[in-house]
C-alpha cells in the first residue's frame, strides 16, 4: 500500500496505470465512473470533493509494461481473426 507524500515516479506511473485500459481505474467513491486523478497529497476527484489517501495496490512499471504488452497482443490477434 502507498501513502502520501506520493513522490513524481508514482504519480507518473498512477497515470499511467489509470488510462492503460490494462487494469480497472481507480474511481470515485461518489460519482460512478469517475477516474480519480492524483497529486502528492492524495488520489481526488475532478467532479466532487472526493479524496483518497491510499493506493491500495500500484503494479511495478515493469508489470504495467508487460501487461500492456500481453493487451496489445491479443489486439493484434483479435484484429487478424476478424479479417
Ligand atoms: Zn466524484
Amino acid at each position: 500500500m502507498l501513502q502520501p507524500p506520493f513522490n513524481q515516479k508514482t504519480i507518473d506511473l498512477f497515470n499511467r496505470y489509470q488510462t492503460s485500459g490494462v487494469f480497472h481505474p481507480y474511481t470515485c467513491g461518489n460519482c460512478s465512473g469517475v477516474s480519480l486523478k492524483i497529486n502528492s497529497e492524495h488520489l481526488y476527484c475532478k467532479e466532487c470533493d472526493y479524496t483518497q489517501d491510499k493506493i491500495h495496490m500500484l503494479p511495478t512499471e515493469e508489470q504495467l509494461t508487460s501487461q500492456e504488452q500481453i493487451i496489445k497482443t491479443f489486439l493484434i490477434k483479435g484484429e487478424i481473426k476478424d479479417d
